[in-house]
């Protein structure tokens, strides 16, 4: 697609998804634009005009084929307190119940990183990570030997076992913490409960507040679900605004038609929140309307500010590779248990092999979004990078399919980001670009 047309919120908006440039355009101009499927010469001319020279330069990159692992994500606990309605994880056991020990802990940190090296990222992930806290304290300690002070330590948790000592210790060790929580307490507690049934809402608050007691250097954020249950944005945004943290939200990865949202609902609730917030930066209310930009939003902002095109829909299996309690290595922390994404084991292959594997496994089965007969002709290739390979997989039980209602999701997003970047003022851009925090482990 050459270029799309966007009118929404009061601005008229014409985008070019292969240089990622977005021009705000008149009725006038719009109207002339409604009528054509390509662009006029003379106009690519002058289009071309606004490109610098560095990003005329990036713009014609291709594909990234490296294979440059930074980050490793260790499966620390197949085991969930928990017993959330849309776990994609059989209750967080993978099919395979257990906890990681120190051995293929320290096997998978020697297999990927080299010692000393620089720029390296370990995220602990569960099931629930901290019912294997004693684990986490070893690794955070080995790996700050063996790699150096300067190693990123992130944790995906549900919250619940936050106490006094656990705070204390995600400080310290400068971790960033992403922790479930899916709204206020009567949506949250529909959705996330422990076996016995009981709602977690309010032990996650002490836990995000303990955390916070503790936590000041701004690295606790939220991450909720939206599901069929929970799924008014302005009420869920103005719930996560007043706990003032960052936070995104993701559409339900789920089979189970009771659990997602429908086309009808998921578009008036973002036509909703559209009026809402663009309302708001409408009013130079740039403060509040930051505070409720999440997830797609920033991505579209990052990426047309920044004019890097994605060509894959994350750093799975390129950059970030993930390691389970078995020393099963697989390029996507949700394909736990799964054949399609495991690449090898850390007591078996080397990391030349799994690099292999992984390298082979992309270019036979993970297309970039360029190859995708779903995503190859779609405005907003460049914003999304195509499909999730795990969403895929769950819905549509191949690689390359999308998933209609996540697109559908996620394009609406992409433009309501396009549209608030058009109301900021040049100055704010920069920040709104860097509040990205759409690439997480959840
Ligand atoms: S997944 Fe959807 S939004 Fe993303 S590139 Fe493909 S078609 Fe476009
Ligand atoms: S869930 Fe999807 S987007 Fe996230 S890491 Fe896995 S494949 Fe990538």
């Amino acid at each position: 697609m050459e270029f799309k047309l966007i009118s929404r919120f009061g601005k008229h908006l014409l985008f070019l998804p292969e240089h990622l440039l977005l021009f705000e355009i008149d009725e006038e101009l719009f109207s002339f634009f409604e009528n054509k499927s390509t662009l006029p010469e003379s106009i690519k001319k002058e289009i071309f005009k606004y490109l610098p020279i560095k990003q005329k330069n990036e713009l014609t990159k291709t594909v990234e084929e490296k294979y440059d692992i930074n980050a490793i994500v260790l499966t620390v606990s197949h085991e969930c307190n928990l017993n959330c309605k849309y776990c994609y994880g059989n209750n967080g056991t993978y099919g395979n119940p257990g906890v990681m020990d120190f051995e293929t802990a320290k096997r998978a940190i020697e297999t990927f990183f080299d010692k000393g090296q620089s720029n390296v990222g370990i995220t602990f992930f569960g099931g629930e990570p901290l019912l294997n806290f004693k684990l986490i304290k070893q690794v955070t300690k080995f790996a700050k030997e063996y790699i150096g002070r300067n190693v990123k330590f992130g944790m995906t948790t549900n919250g619940i076992l936050i106490k006094d000592d656990v705070a204390c210790f995600l400080t310290n060790n400068d971790f960033s913490v992403l922790i479930s929580l899916d709204g206020d307490q009567f949506y949250n507690d529909k959705l996330r409960y422990t076996k016995a049934g009981k709602g977690t809402h309010n032990t996650i608050l002490n836990s995000i507040k303990k955390l916070l007691l503790y936590n000041t250097n701004g690295r606790v954020s939220i991450r909720a679900t939206l599901t069929s249950i929970n799924n008014d944005l302005i009420e869920l945004v103005g719930y996560f605004s007043s706990l003032d943290l960052p936070f995104t939200i993701q559409l339900v990865t789920t089979n189970d038609e009771n659990l997602r949202p429908t086309f009808e609902e998921l578009s008036s609730k973002i036509n909703d929140f559209g009026k809402y917030i663009t309302d708001l930066v409408r009013d130079r209310n740039y403060k509040q309307a930051f505070k409720k930009t999440f997830g797609w939003m920033n991505l579209a902002i990052t990426v047309v500010h920044g004019k890097n095109k994605r060509f894959y829909p994350c750093g799975g299996g390129r950059k970030v590779l993930v390691v389970n309690p078995m020393g099963d290595v697989y390029i996507c922390h949700r394909m736990d248990g799964n054949n399609n994404g495991k690449v090898g084991n850390i007591f078996e292959d080397t990391r030349k092999d799994i690099i292999e594997n992984t390298r082979r496994l992309f270019s036979e089965k993970l297309y970039t979004v360029d190859h995708l007969q779903d995503c190859s002709n779609c405005w907003a290739k460049y914003i999304c990078g195509g499909r999730c390979y795990h969403e895929s997989l769950i819905t549509a039980n191949e690689w390359n399919t999308v998933d209609k209602l996540s697109c559908h999701f996620k394009k609406k997003l992409f433009e309501l980001g396009l549209v608030i970047y058009a109301y900021l003022p040049d100055k704010l851009k920069d920040n709104f670009s860097k509040a990205n925090k759409s690439e997480v482990v959840s």
